[in-house]
């Protein structure tokens, strides 16, 4: 189906994005990417009447070192990120859940900041984002503030992002030398999880000395396990260790049921995928 008509800008600063976003209220909807939006404008299930395209703002591009923290652009698209050296070597959850986040066109326009600002439960990003600690800076009227990670992801497709807010940049404090794997279970290649599992583990002498355990699609929202953490701590990096401390993975979720699968097995999905993510990433 063709989207409803509506007018477009294209700003060159989040300052006038801002600005227009202000003028036109609940009658604009911001589109980055469009991987997510234009198949809602397309089904008409959002007709907003101005699209403010954040597309042209170059200062929203880009991966940083900022001293104990990678800071990712909101703008810069998926294949970047996947690719950059210090993602790679600080916050290498986010590489490795990039790895498997769609295909190789929509990892090329889909961008960082949209897939986190969508709030998709059933999203990649969201549960690297969350085990990382990261802290999504948002740029608003009057001025920018931190959301930490915790109180981002408010309910389904709902984040702590305003109606007259953009999101800017995502903080990703440093977790250098940290084991990473995201395990991801589909039925059908490049799709979103059934469930999914982000572990990233700091391994001293063969012992777990913390762990961070993010789960993609057991409820409304990403969600950290962290009966799942506090079992680990201190733990021998060993199968049986680690499948102990897995059998907590369900502990606070609320997983949905749906053609892929009903909420058993999602249950029974993320204890097996959390102990292969937190092997893989110990070893
Ligand atoms: C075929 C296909 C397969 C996919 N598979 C996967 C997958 O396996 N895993 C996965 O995680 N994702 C998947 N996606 C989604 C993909 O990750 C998108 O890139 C992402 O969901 C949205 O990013 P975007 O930049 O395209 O945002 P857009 O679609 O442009 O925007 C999405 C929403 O976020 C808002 N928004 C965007 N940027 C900002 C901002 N800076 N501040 C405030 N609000 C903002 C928009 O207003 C809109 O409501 C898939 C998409 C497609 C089309």
């Amino acid at each position: 189906m063709i989207p409803a008509a509506f007018d477009y800008v294209a700003p060159t600063s989040v300052e006038d994005a801002l600005a227009a976003l202000a003028q036109h209220g609940d009658d604009a909807k911001i589109i980055a990417g469009g991987q997510s939006l234009l198949p809602v404008l397309r089904m008409r299930l959002n007709a907003p009447e101005m699209v403010i395209d954040l597309g042209r703002i170059e200062s929203l591009r880009g991966v940083r070192d900022d001293g104990d923290a990678i800071v990712v652009g909101a703008m810069t698209p998926h294949s970047v990120v996947g690719s950059d050296p210090l993602v790679a070597q600080h916050a290498a959850l986010v590489a490795k859940a990039v790895e498997h986040l769609a295909d190789a066109q929509v990892r090329h326009r889909g961008t960082f900041g949209g897939a986190l600002a969508h709030a998709d439960p059933a999203g990649d990003l969201g549960a690297p984002a969350l085990a990382l600690g990261a802290e999504f800076v948002v740029a608003g009227p009057g001025g920018s503030r931190t959301v930490a990670a915790d109180d981002f992801f408010v309910d389904l497709f709902e984040t702590a992002i305003g109606e007259d807010e953009i999101l800017t940049e995502v903080r990703l404090p440093k977790r250098t030398g940290w084991g990473a794997h995201y395990e991801k279970f589909v039925r059908v290649a490049h799709q979103w999880p059934i469930v999914a599992v982000a572990a990233t583990v700091r391994v001293e002498g063969g012992v777990i000395a913390e762990a961070r355990i993010g789960l993609t699609n057991m409820g409304s929202t990403p969600l950290r396990a962290r009966a799942v953490e506090e079992a680990l701590a201190g733990q021998p990096a060993t199968e049986d260790a680690v499948r102990a401390a897995a059998e907590h993975a369900t502990e606070g979720t609320n997983p949905p049921s749906d053609l892929n699968g009903d909420a058993d097995y999602r249950r029974h999905l993320a204890r097996v995928l959390t102990r292969r993510a937190i092997l893989a990433a110990a070893s």
